[in-house]
């Protein structure tokens, strides 16, 4: 039986965290919280005599990512109608870009499960507007909201380089990532401001043409792209293995039932009658303009990664975990300023610090330990004013209050007792006290040891130095041989 090998393409809409719209005034509100139709312009509404006007914002959000994304920068960049009719579109077209996209011909690299790092085509990235929302209610009515109508939205397309569900899930997870880390997209799939759309074919294994394809639409999460796109592989190869033929589609994904199921025939370019905007003149972007945007770009999370391991000799494991959130990324270079030892610094947060951020669900940005609360903690171990595990529940307690470390371990009076004398006086103590527990350990009942250490450690409330404890208890055992 004939062989067939997937082909995958990825369109991404990112909608762009601006204050106002693509074109208009409006403001950009979040579509699920703001009442309904409360943030529309008569631009939006297509109102006649309406013109639009470039947001200097929004080309800036979107030149960020295509930057980021390793584009080619078109200077010369063309608005085009793109025409349909639709009621949440009153325009009756979309302002998109056609031909002289801003982005071209880019690039990203993801790693796939098996470690390898595999480099995943950008062929387009471009700017357009969102269109409004529609609420199909149970009744057979449905609800239009033009709060969304214009919002600046941003395409990102692949080449056709990606070959499984799993590795779509992780370019796409990835393009979050770096959406989020440029500050132009929260990410927030649930609400709709970033989604993603597969486009999937098999063809036979060492075939170079594509096979005809289908585009998933309204996925609404990471898992379901790669299951849908995983179901969508299999449903084509079972249509071609028994002698029929993939018919090019747009289906969407049956969540219960957890199938792609048929939509509406696939449109093509012509559909739309794509022409240039004739109330936008075309857009220059300068050299200098672009140069500047580039050098304010932040440190990404490829080149932050590996910045963590070569200066820090972290674990890739753990540099990829610091370098998840662009927050807790800089949380930590601030701790490493503030004289942290990096490898300490990163122990204690991923151990700690995030167990504590979990159980409250707290980001790191509403936290309220500070970078240099953590250091503090940490140079008390060190000079073993607590031991570590006094250090954790001193850490919780700067979790719950915000006090620094010092003040708790003050105010509580937690400070490791490393002074000879006292420990002293309380092993001997111990030993007088209990005669019995100290013959049978001389008659060889070696693990009263451990007992003894645990009566001084109840004494001292755990704040004896253990390795004192240790050291001053052998000696006064030993007498007694
Ligand atoms: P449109 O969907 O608007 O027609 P494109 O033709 O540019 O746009 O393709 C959209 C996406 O589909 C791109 O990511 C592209 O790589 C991918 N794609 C194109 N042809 C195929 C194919 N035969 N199989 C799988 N993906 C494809
Ligand atoms: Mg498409």
């Amino acid at each position: 039986m004939t062989e067939y090998e997937p082909v995958i393409g990825l369109e991404m809409h990112a909608e762009l965290m601006t204050d106002s719209k693509m074109f208009s005034k409006a403001k950009v509100v979040d579509s699920v919280e703001a009442p309904p139709n409360t943030a529309v312009s008569p631009l939006c509404l297509g109102m006649p005599g309406t013109l639009p006007v470039i947001n200097q914002k929004a080309v800036e959000y979107a030149l960020r990512v295509a930057l980021a994304l390793n584009c080619e920068i078109n200077h010369h960049n063309i608005f085009a109608r793109k025409n349909y009719f639709y009621p949440d579109l009153p325009k009756g077209y979309q302002i998109s870009q056609y031909e002289q996209p801003l982005g071209v011909n880019g690039w990203l690299d993801i790693e796939l499960e098996s470690g390898e790092t595999k480099r995943i085509g950008i062929r387009r990235v471009h700017m357009e507007e969102d269109t409004g929302k529609l609420t199909h209610q149970d009744d057979g009515t449905s609800l239009v909201d033009y709060n969304r109508a214009g919002v600046p939205l941003l395409e990102i397309v692949t080449e056709p380089d990606i070959r499984s569900g799993e590795e779509a899930r992780v370019y796409a997870m990835k393009v979050r990532q770096i959406l989020r880390y440029l500050g132009v997209n929260s990410g927030d799939m649930e609400k709709g401001v970033l989604r993603v759309e597969p486009n999937i074919s098999i063809r036979p294994v060492g075939s170079t043409e594509f096979g005809t394809r289908t585009e998933l639409k309204n996925l609404n999460s990471f898992r379901v792209l790669a299951d849908g796109t995983a179901f969508e592989i299999v449903r084509q190869t079972a249509v071609l293995q028994s002698g029929g033929q993939v018919v090019q589609e747009t289906r969407g994904w049956h969540d219960t039932r957890r199938e792609t199921f048929s939509q509406r025939s696939k449109e093509e370019a012509e559909d739309y009658r794509y022409f240039p905007e004739p109330d936008l003149p075309p857009l220059h972007l300068d050299d200098a303009w672009i140069e500047a945007v580039r050098a304010s770009l932040p440190e990404l999370p490829n080149a932050k990664i590996a910045r963590y391991i070569a200066d820090y000799d972290l674990s890739e494991y753990d540099a990829r975990v610091l370098s998840e959130e662009r927050a807790v990324g800089a949380w930590f270079d601030t701790a490493v300023t503030a004289g942290g030892t990096p490898k300490l610094v990163a122990n204690w947060m991923i151990n700690e610090l995030f167990r504590l951020m979990n159980e409250a669900k707290l980001s790191i940005d509403a936290i309220q330990v500070t970078p240099a609360a953590l250091v503090e903690l940490i140079a008390l171990v060190e000079k073993q004013t607590i031991n570590n595990n006094t250090a954790k529940d001193v850490l919780a307690e700067m979790f719950a209050s915000g006090t620094t470390p010092t003040k708790i371990v003050e105010s509580k009076g937690l400070a490791q007792i490393s002074d000879d004398a006292a420990i002293q006086a309380i092993i001997d103590q111990i030993l007088n006290n209990n005669p019995e527990q100290l013959a049978r350990y001389l008659a060889g009942q070696e693990k009263l040891r451990g007992w003894f250490v645990g009566q001084v450690m109840r004494q001292t409330k755990g704040k004896a130095n253990p390795a004192l404890v240790n050291q001053l208890l052998d000696a006064a055992l030993a007498a007694w041989q």
